[in-house]
């Protein structure tokens, strides 16, 4: 017997779930078809657990370099790694649960299994035909692996969380979020992290005042990190470790070597060629600005198109979707614009808009103005253990609308939503100077920079 629903969501990640909610919170009748672990990539192998040892690994900063300058001394900080990741686990267990409970508020039926196209409104899960008038594929991305000589010696962000002791040393081969933020979690959580990327630094996407700031950081806590290299081949060696020969000749050695360098859409298994959904020139699936396909009735979302690949954005675009489909609102969309985002490196990396290069060549070097600001960070000033916090405004125009906005420091991670707010108002310098400073924190550098 063939099950049917007005929309089913192919994929029970962020994307997937925020959509099939809204929709039945708005009477539809849908459904989410999860092959794996309900949550998706940001519950079990993403932001969550990611967030979780970011934590743990600010911690141990505070513990063994700060905490003394307080004056406080434990006789010992030791580490027990177990505790850490069964506490971390049954984090992620109560997350996924709590789905169960929207599920059934909006009476979203949850699917498991993997879905396989039969045709434009069908699909197949566990030898059960499934129609829907809409179908959204949701099914996130994978992990890239470069083809080189001895390339599955290497570990993806996956395999990290399924550690059960650390290891002694972590090579990470990349240079975007994962790459950052897991070389500083490890660094920090005493294993001995060496960071290796292929041009001449790390996030060359974001703000170059910011990112020069990291890697001052990183090199003053020992953080090791190189640029120009690139991996040629990949091998086990007698002792158990792994060898990275780069391509200048050089070698490295370590106990894990861990692939950041990318991700790709997951459409394994999918059968989307009975479809006709069509890829666009990056092999993502290509979609116009209301998520709709080429294909009537079938949409996608999330890291699948890859466009701005995070958990908010995920959810928000499905909500919209479920809006114009389910609730009358024709002209519902996704924003990409101004969308703010943290990288969770030690201390966070927090950015919302352009950085210096994207406006200049927006508007150019004559229509902006910047600003910029440097100071140690309070808390972390009383000894010798000084880190630098740095912030960068942006404005264009005479009226100096503030366009970029970034800082690197302690708590910059909490600090930037609000001026987010602000700017998607259209904010101007002026306006940011109206207000009277939170005095004293990090944040009032950005209502004060002259
Ligand atoms: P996903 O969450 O990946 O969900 C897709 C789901 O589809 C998966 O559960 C998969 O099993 C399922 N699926 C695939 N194929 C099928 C099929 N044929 N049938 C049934 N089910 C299928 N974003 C942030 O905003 N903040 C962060 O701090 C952050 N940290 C991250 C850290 C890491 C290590 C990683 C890898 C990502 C991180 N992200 C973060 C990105 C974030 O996780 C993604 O943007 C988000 O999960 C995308 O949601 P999605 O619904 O598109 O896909
Ligand atoms: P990213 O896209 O962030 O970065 C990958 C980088 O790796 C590239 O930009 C590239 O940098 C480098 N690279 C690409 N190919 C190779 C290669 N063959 N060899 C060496 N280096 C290479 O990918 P991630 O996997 O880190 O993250 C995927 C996405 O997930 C992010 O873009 C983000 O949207 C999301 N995410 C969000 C987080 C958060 O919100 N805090 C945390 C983690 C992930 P270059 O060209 O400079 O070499």
């Amino acid at each position: 017997m063939t099950k049917k629903f007005d929309i089913i969501a192919i994929g029970g990640g962020s994307g997937g779930i925020a959509t099939m909610n809204r929709a039945g919170e708005h009477g539809a009748k849908a459904a989410v078809i999860e092959g794996k672990l309900v949550g998706g990539t940001c519950v079990n192998v993403g932001c969550v657990p990611k967030k979780i040892m970011w934590h743990g690994a600010q911690m141990a900063e505070s513990l063994l370099h700060y905490g003394p300058e307080y004056g406080f001394t434990a006789k010992e900080v030791s580490f027990d790694f177990a505790t850490l990741r069964k506490n971390r686990e049954a984090y992620i267990e109560r997350s996924r649960n709590s789905y169960n409970g929207s599920f059934q508020r909006n009476q979203v039926e949850l699917i498991e299994g993997y879905a396989k196209f039969v045709d434009t409104h069908t699909v197949e899960v566990n030898g059960e035909l499934i129609t829907a008038e809409h179908i959204v594929i949701a099914t996130g991305a994978k992990p890239t692996i470069p083809d080189i000589p001895g390339k599955d010696l290497g570990i993806v962000s996956d395999d990290v969380f399924e550690w059960e002791n650390l290891p002694t040393s972590v090579a990470v081969l990349g240079a975007g979020y994962i790459a950052v933020e897991m070389a500083g979690v490890l660094h920090n959580l005493g294993v001995k992290t060496s960071l290796f990327y292929r041009r001449e630094r790390p996030l060359r996407s974001f703000e170059p005042y910011i990112i020069e700031a990291l890697l001052e950081e990183m090199h003053r806590t020992g953080l090791q990190h190189q640029g120009h290299k690139i991996p040629k081949r990949l091998d086990k060696l007698d002792n158990g470790l792994i060898q990275i020969t780069f391509e200048d000749g050089e070698i490295h050695t370590a106990e894990q070597v861990l692939w950041a360098v990318g991700r790709q859409p997951n459409l394994d298994g999918l059968n989307l060629e009975v479809t006709g959904v069509k890829l666009n020139n990056r092999g993502y699936i290509a979609v116009d600005e209301y998520q709709q396909t080429n294909v009537p009735g079938i949409y996608a979302l999330g890291d699948v198109t890859g466009k701005i690949e995070l958990t908010p954005v995920a959810i928000k675009t499905g909500r919209l979707l479920s809006e114009r489909l389910f609730n009358g609102k024709e002209k519902a969309k996704m924003d990409f614009s101004l969308v703010p985002t943290v990288i969770f490196s030690h201390p966070a990396i927090g950015t919302v808009g352009l950085t210096e290069p994207e406006a200049i060549e927006k508007y150019g070097a004559d229509q902006i103005k910047v600003y910029t600001s440097a100071f140690t960070s309070m808390y972390t000033a009383l000894g010798s253990n000084r880190q630098m916090s740095k912030f960068k405004l942006i404005t264009a125009g005479p009226e100096e609308k503030v366009i970029g906005l970034h800082g690197f420091g302690f708590g910059v991670d909490e600090m930037i939503q609000g001026f987010a707010v602000a700017m998607k108002m259209g904010a101007t310098k002026a306006d940011f100077d109206s207000v009277v400073a939170i005095h004293p924190t990090g944040s009032e550098e950005f209502v004060t920079m002259r």
